[in-house]
Order: structure tokens, then C-alpha cells, then sequence
């Protein structure tokens, strides 16, 4: 992984020997809500979390953040670790915050008993109103100079569940006229009667994620806490709980931006809030900037590896233009994926002087990029279909490929020639009348004459029906200029396809030729035995992305 600022942080700890001397490791942690799937921005993290523990030969863990039990599921706990595993890590620990909620309890105590805690019977709304603003102080509340042993009394109640939700908090005792409104006596502890997803009924009371942060940190010895930028504010908290409680060695909390892509969200709300209203197919659609929806997209590991290690880490902001994802994926198959002949919006071609119904063999390569992938044959004969694109009636001048009386190659076979268009009875174009060339085969040395234009084609008899699903953006911009959900995000086609594609795989990746990039839906295809193969467009072939794009570091 290249060096970054953090790096440099790191270096500096480990100079000064605060962190990583004397066989104490660098040690850095992956630290999920389970309130969702994980998306591309938490991918950076892992990536920066795991590599970072990795260049310092030091350990990450990975941890579920599961301190807010209305909105945490099971599901959420298995998908993040299925999606941490398939990018390519593996954790040192898997971790629960909800495992350290007796500890957390008795932290929570030991503020009270310091005179640095104390339970507010302020309503959410009274807290805000009194909380000041920018410009002016907050005001202190009432319960500031409660003792500590009633403190504890009323705390131990909460605990007990004898109040009911938001009757009590625990608040910070710190100072309500700081500059930064995070320290204005910030909430600890609130009451919420909800079972927990792995604790159940045991807690009614639940740790803020500003005290529990840093107590999971500290309690699993991590060394660098590495968070999104708009935790920069609640470091100086993050220091003072540990403080406070006189931790001997506190991690140190440092920030990096946030990843943004053009059209598409980073938000688990939002992001949910598709796949709840029926928007999507679910938290896997292919459009989804989730891992698992780039999973089923046919991105790879390796391809969001190297997107995220290209695009840096910064102390800036900035979004980054999905052509450059898509750059990096394509980068990524070029070399791995073979190619397929599919034909779209097919058009039939009888090639009136082949001899018979009979089939000959035509030779394939399978990757113009990546020659050790070999070659293949595919059937050819009497009657094929090409692409509706590769035919015009009246040509547009400099169209090399077929109008009538025009020639063009049939790659790996013939020339042929348009002699005749065929209408059904509505005017539209049935099919093609052609001949070929006998003296035209492919590979048969020198060709006889030259022609400008090459199309693929698949055989008419053997070739197989399959769908073909092109997945857009996600969002685009509204009149405001703001990203909403693209219902035509998503169309589907039939298309003819060379016999092989009926054995694909789910999961399983392809160049269609002149096409782009697809992969075989791993949830539809072999969904009905026999039934028809499903695709999905991984990513097109040609790149719009100019290196001069780069995104800053
Ligand atoms: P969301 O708003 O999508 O729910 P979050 O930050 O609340 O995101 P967490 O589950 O708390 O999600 O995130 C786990 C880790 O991933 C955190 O350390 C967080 O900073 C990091 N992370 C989340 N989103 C991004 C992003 N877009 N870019 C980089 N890191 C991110
Ligand atoms: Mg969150």
C-alpha cells in the first residue's frame, strides 16, 4: 500500500515510542454498525484498516459497532463478514461492542463516582434547546450538582428498567460554554427498552457512540482509530473519556475523508430506504454500490482493491467520478475474461449459395488481450444472425458495415454480400438475402480483395436464447442538481447467443465481443432448470476516464 499521511502518523508514534515498540503492535480495527450492507466507502476503510495493520506487520480487527439496538440485525453481522472475507481479509479478532457492556456499565460508574457523570432528567428536546449555539453558551442543567452516590442510585435504576425511554440520560459532566458543542455535556447513556440482537433483554440502558467508541478501542488495544472525517469534532470527547477514566495507553483517533462516487450514494439510509420501498431487487441488486451488489455486478476483488488503493487517502472531501471504478474493473478483466459472440436486436442472415444445411467449424480466438487464453470454435452455416446495429437499408456515409450491396467480413469466416432485404408485412426488416465468398475463408492466407468492416455473427440453428440485463447509474441529477433513484436504471433485452453461453456458470464472467463485459447472474441463472441464462453488463468496453481526471490525493 502506498504511504500516506497516516502512514506518516504512524511513523512518528513509532519513532517517539508511544505505539508498535517492544512487541507492542500497530494494532487497527474495521468497526461496522450492523445496520446494513457494507458499501464502497467501507470498503476504503477495510482496505486502509487491513493494509495499514499489514505494512506494520500488526493486527485489524474486525468489530460490529452494536450499541443501538432498534436499528442492528443479524443479517447485517453476517453479510459484513462475508463481505470482509471476499475483498480479501481475514480479521485477527471478531469483536462485539455489545460483549463489553458490563464493562462499559462499570466505566460509565466510575465517571459518577470522579464527579464527571451525572443523570439529567431532561427531555431530548429540553437537552438541545439548552445545549447554546456556535455563538453563545449552552445553559446548565438543574441535575448539573446532583451528588454522586444519587447518581448512582438513579443510574442503577435506568439499568433496572424501572424508567421508561428518555425519562433519563447520562450525561458528560464537562462544560457547557466549550467552543466545540461536542464537549457541552454530551449524552453517555440513554434508556431504550428494545431487545438486542445478541443481548436480548439483559440491557434497557445503551452506551452513546462517543463513550462507547473509545472504550471499544482501548479495551481491544487498538493503536490507531482511523475514522471519516466528521469525527474530527468528537476526538477531543473521544480523548477525554480516556482520559478520564485514566486509561494507561489510549489509541489515537485520526481521520480521513470520506469516499463520495458520481451517481450513486454512500448513505445506509438511503441506501436501505431502496431496497425497503421495492426501488431495487434487494441490498445485492447489480446497480448497488454495495460489495454485494458488486459481487452479483461481476466486479472483483481485486478490482475495488486497486480502486481503492489508487484513489488514496486524503484529509479532504472529495467525490470520485465512477468512470474511474469502472476504469479499474475493466483494467482488471481485460486479462482474465474470455469472449463470447452474442448477438443484439438480431437480424437473419441466409446466405443464399452456402453449399447446405450443414455446419462447419470456424476458429475464435478467445481474448485479444490475453492470447494464453486460447481459442475456441463455434459453429458456422447457411443461416446466421448479426446485430441489428451492423446493418443500415441507407448507409450514413463511412458505414463499413453491411447495407445493401455491400460487402463486410464475418469474423473467423466469410465475406458475404447483401443482395436482398427481406420486409414482413408491417415494413420492418425480417431478413437478409446475402452471398458468400468461398475464397474469402478466414485464415486461408492473403484475402482476395480488402474490406473495411468486421462483424461477429452466431450461428442461427444452434445458437441459444439468454437475457441480458444492462445495469446504469443508480442515481442521476434532478432539476436541483441533486441524485435521485433512476428507474430506468435497469432494461432488459433477448438476446442470440453462440451455443457454449448455455453451460455458463453463475458467477461466471465475458466478453461479448464488440459488447462489453458481462457476468451471469448468480441468483437467476439456473434459478429455473433449463431456463433461460440471465446477464448482467459488468462494465462496457471502452473507457471515457482520461488520466487527467485522477482524483487528488
Ligand atoms: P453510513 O452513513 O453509510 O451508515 P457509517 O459511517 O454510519 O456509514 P459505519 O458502519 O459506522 O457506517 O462505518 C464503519 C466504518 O466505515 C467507519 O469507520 C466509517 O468511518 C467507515 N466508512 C463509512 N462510510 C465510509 C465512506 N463513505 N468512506 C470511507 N469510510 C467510510
Ligand atoms: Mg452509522
Amino acid at each position: 500500500m502506498e504511504s500516506n499521511f497516516i502512514h506518516e502518523f504512524i511513523d512518528e508514534d513509532i519513532a517517539e515510542g508511544r505505539y508498535g515498540y517492544e512487541g507492542k503492535p500497530i494494532y487497527t480495527r474495521f468497526p461496522p454498525e450492523p445496520n446494513g450492507y457494507l458499501h464502497i466507502g467501507h470498503a476504503k476503510a477495510i482496505c486502509l484498516n487491513f493494509m495499514t495493520a499489514r505494512k506494520y506487520a500488526g493486527l485489524c480487527n474486525l468489530r460490529f459497532d452494536d450499541t443501538n439496538p432498534l436499528k442492528e440485525d443479524t443479517e447485517y453481522v453476517e453479510s459484513i463478514e462475508e463481505d470482509v472475507r471476499w475483498l480479501g481479509f481475514e480479521w485477527d479478532e471478531l469483536c462485539f461492542a455489545s460483549d463489553y457492556f458490563d464493562r462499559m456499565y462499570e466505566c460509565a460508574c466510575e465517571l459518577i463516582r470522579k464527579g464527571l457523570a451525572y443523570v439529567d432528567d431532561y427531555t431530548a428536546d429540553e437537552i438541545r434547546l439548552t445545549r447554546g449555539t456556535l455563538t453563545s453558551p449552552g445553559t446548565e442543567s438543574p441535575c448539573r450538582e446532583r451528588a454522586p452516590g444519587e447518581n448512582l442510585r438513579l443510574f442503577e435504576e435506568m439499568k433496572a428498567g424501572k424508567y421508561e425511554d428518555g425519562a433519563h440520560v447520562l450525561r458528560a459532566k464537562i462544560d457547557m460554554a466549550s467552543p466545540n458543542m461536542n464537549m457541552r455535556d454530551p449524552v453517555l447513556y440513554r434508556i431504550a427498552h428494545s431487545d438486542h440482537h445478541r443481548t436480548g433483554a439483559a440491557w434497557c440502558v445503551y452506551p452513546m457512540y462517543d463513550f462507547a467508541h473509545p472504550l471499544e478501542d482501548a479495551i481491544e488495544g487498538i493503536t490507531h482509530s482511523l475514522c471519516t472525517l466528521e469525527f474530527e469534532d468528537h476526538r477531543p470527547l473521544y480523548d477525554w473519556v480516556l482520559e478520564s477514566l485514566e486509561w494507561p495507553t489510549a489509541p489515537r483517533q485520526i481521520e480521513f475523508a470520506r469516499l463520495a462516487v458520481t451517481h450513486t450514494v454512500m448513505s445506509k439510509r438511503l441506501l436501505k430506504q431502496l431496497v425497503d420501498d421495492g426501488s431495487v431487487e434487494g441490498w445485492d441488486d447489480p446497480r448497488m454500490p454495495t460489495i454485494a451488489g458488486m459481487r452479483r455486478r461481476g466486479y472483483t476483488p481485486e478490482a475495488i482493491r486497486n480502486f481503492c488503493e489508487q484513489i488514496g487517502v486524503a484529509k479532504a472531501n472529495s467525490e470520485v467520478d465512477i468512470e474511474f471504478l469502472e476504469h479499474c474493473v475493466r483494467d482488471d478483466l481485460k486479462a482474465k475474461v474470455p469472449a463470447r459472440n452474442v448477438v443484439f436486436d438480431p437480424i437473419k442472415v441466409v446466405i443464399t449459395n452456402y453449399p447446405d444445411v450443414s455446419l462447419e467449424p470456424a476458429e475464435m480466438e478467445n481474448s485479444r488481450e490475453a492470447p494464453e487464453l486460447g481459442t475456441r470454435t463455434v459453429p458456422f452455416g447457411r443461416e446466421i444472425y448479426i446485430d441489428g446495429a451492423d446493418f443500415m437499408e441507407e448507409p450514413v456515409k463511412k458505414y463499413f458495415r453491411l447495407f445493401p450491396g455491400g460487402e463486410v467480413r464475418l469474423k473467423g469466416a466469410y465475406f458475404i454480400r447483401c443482395d436482398e432485404v427481406v420486409k414482413g408485412e408491417d415494413g420492418s426488416v425480417k431478413e437478409l438475402l446475402c452471398t458468400y465468398d468461398p475464397a474469402t475463408k478466414s485464415g486461408a492466407g492473403e484475402p482476395v480483395r480488402k474490406v473495411k468492416g468486421t462483424i461477429h455473427w452466431v450461428e442461427a440453428s444452434t445458437a441459444v436464447e439468454i437475457r441480458v440485463r444492462e445495469c446504469g447509474y443508480l442515481m442521476k441529477k434532478n432539476a436541483d442538481g441533486a441524485y435521485e433513484f433512476d428507474p430506468a436504471s435497469l432494461s432488459e433485452t433477448v438476446c442470440m447467443a453462440e451455443p457454449s453461453l448455455a453451460e455458463a456458470r453463475p458467477g461466471e464472467r465475458f466478453q461479448f465481443f464488440r459488447h462489453g463485459y458481462y457476468v451471469a447472474d448468480g441468483k437467476l441463472t439456473d434459478a429455473a432448470p433449463g431456463g433461460v441464462k440471465v446477464f448482467n453488463s459488468i462494465v462496457g468496453l471502452k473507457s471515457s476516464w482520461k488520466p487527467a481526471a485522477e482524483p487528488e490525493r
